[in-house]
């Protein structure tokens, strides 16, 4: 039987894997999306996806460009327009509007499932894509005429792999690229509430001892939570009664939002700061979660993965408008110069930002309220953050 061949394979149909295969196919690239999985294509109404991300408004533009951003607000999306700081330990406090920087909304929040519903809905009216799911890559070889992969069942030949196959990437590690990083000795339990009182479009940020305490608003008024701390007290979160857990979020939360009711099931995830420092080798290269994981205090970690994926199809876009080989270490090396700086930044500023927030010390304490209290007098400044958390760095 004849091994069928693509210009393009990229393994991991998540978030970021399945926008690059529709930068990729829309103009003419083949390419094959393979996935262990298979994405979810309905669920039950009033069912929430507890993996959800705040989107920048870059990754909102970057939906809208790729047409599938009608489909995100059919399925459900929550437009963010403010986000208010605040610290266990003093009157620290920071408010951001989208204002501040002139926009209408900092960006929207998104149930995983539904954006990657999207993502593949438009990958499946596109002929240039093939849609290999419930299929794992197991090896794969590289050499100067291609890449030979072995999937569980079949193999295939393409001209660049592509490995957006999450934090425990096969590829990196089947290509030897070390990663880097630590455990926050940290777990981050989410779920879905409704809370008693509007959530006013407010991503809400507690600083606690333990970690930060996210409440973010989502559609039809709910509350998507993501409250991190030390694995123990996370298990004795969920180990709660869903009265005594919606009690202790209240109390956690200060009451800004009032009382809680839970919506369906809570779950954790551990926490850890992972990074590689190189991004490709001869016909292979990774994206998204594959080369960066960061802690969700910002929830940067999926808004970095679109920005790879954006880079990456302009590379390899531009190498075939010229008519060049779309997978030479010149184009892969492109992608890494442009993305290295801004991932190993964001992932800098994040760590600094853990570290500076569940600090005991009481002088760091002081720093940081003082610190927030004097950047919530700055609109100058509230611009710039805002700016940042937008997206809109550079
Ligand atoms: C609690 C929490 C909250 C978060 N909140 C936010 C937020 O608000 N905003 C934000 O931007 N980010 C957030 N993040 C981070 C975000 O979820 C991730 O950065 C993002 O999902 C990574 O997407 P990805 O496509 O790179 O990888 P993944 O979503 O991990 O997808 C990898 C895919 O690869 C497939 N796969 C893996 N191995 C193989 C194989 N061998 N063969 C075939 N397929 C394979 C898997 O099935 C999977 O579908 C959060 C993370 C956590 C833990």
């Amino acid at each position: 039987m004849s091994i069928k061949t693509f210009q393009v394979a990229i393994v991991g149909g998540g978030m970021v894997g399945a926008t690059l295969a529709c930068l990729l196919a829309e103009e003419g690239v083949s390419v094959a999306l393979i996935d262990a999985g298979d994405p979810a294509k309905t669920w039950p109404e009033n069912d929430y996806d507890l993996r959800v991300s705040a989107l920048t408004l870059t990754s909102v533009k970057l939906f809208k460009s790729l047409g599938i951003w009608a489909d995100i607000n059919k399925l459900g999306q929550q437009v963010m327009q403010k986000m208010f700081v605040w610290d266990h330990f003093a009157s620290g406090e920071l408010l951001i509007d989208s204002a501040d920087a002139g926009e209408a909304s900092m960006g929207s929040v998104v149930e995983n499932r539904i954006t990657i519903k999207a993502l593949w809905n438009k990958l499946q009216a596109l002929e240039n894509a093939s849609l290999l799911t419930s299929t794992q890559l197991l090896d794969f070889e590289s050499s100067d005429d291609g890449v030979t992969i072995q999937l569980s069942d079949q193999q295939i030949k393409v001209e660049l792999l592509v490995g957006a196959d999450g934090a425990n990437s096969k590829i990196r590690e089947l290509s030897h690229i070390d990663d880097y990083g630590w455990d926050y000795q940290q777990k981050a339990l989410v779920a879905t509430v409704r809370p008693e009182k509007p959530h006013q479009q407010t991503a809400w940020q507690r600083f606690l001892p333990e970690g930060p305490l996210a409440l973010l608003p989502l559609r039809d008024g709910l509350v998507s939570i993501v409250w991190s701390s030390k694995p123990e007290t996370t298990e004795g979160l969920l180990a709660l009664s869903e009265a005594d857990f919606c009690r202790a979020l209240a109390e956690a939360s200060e009451h800004q939002l009032g009382q809680f009711e839970l919506m369906g099931q809570r779950a954790a995830f551990p926490l850890k700061m992972q990074f590689s420092t190189e991004y490709c080798q001869q016909r292979v290269v990774l994206i998204g979660d594959a080369i960066h994981a960061i802690h969700p205090l910002a929830g940067q970690g999926a808004n970095l993965g679109l920005k790879d994926a954006a880079s990456l199809a302009g590379v390899i876009l531009q190498a075939k408008l010229k008519g060049r080989e779309l997978s030479s270490q010149q184009v892969l090396r492109r992608y890494e110069r442009q993305r290295k700086a801004d991932n190993l930044l964001m992932m800098g500023v994040m760590d600094a930002f853990k570290h500076l927030f569940t600090a005991d010390e009481t002088a760091i304490q002081l720093i940081r309220s003082t610190g927030m209290r004097l950047v919530n007098k700055s609109t100058a400044l509230k611009k710039q953050i805002c700016r940042y958390a937008m997206g809109l760095n550079n």
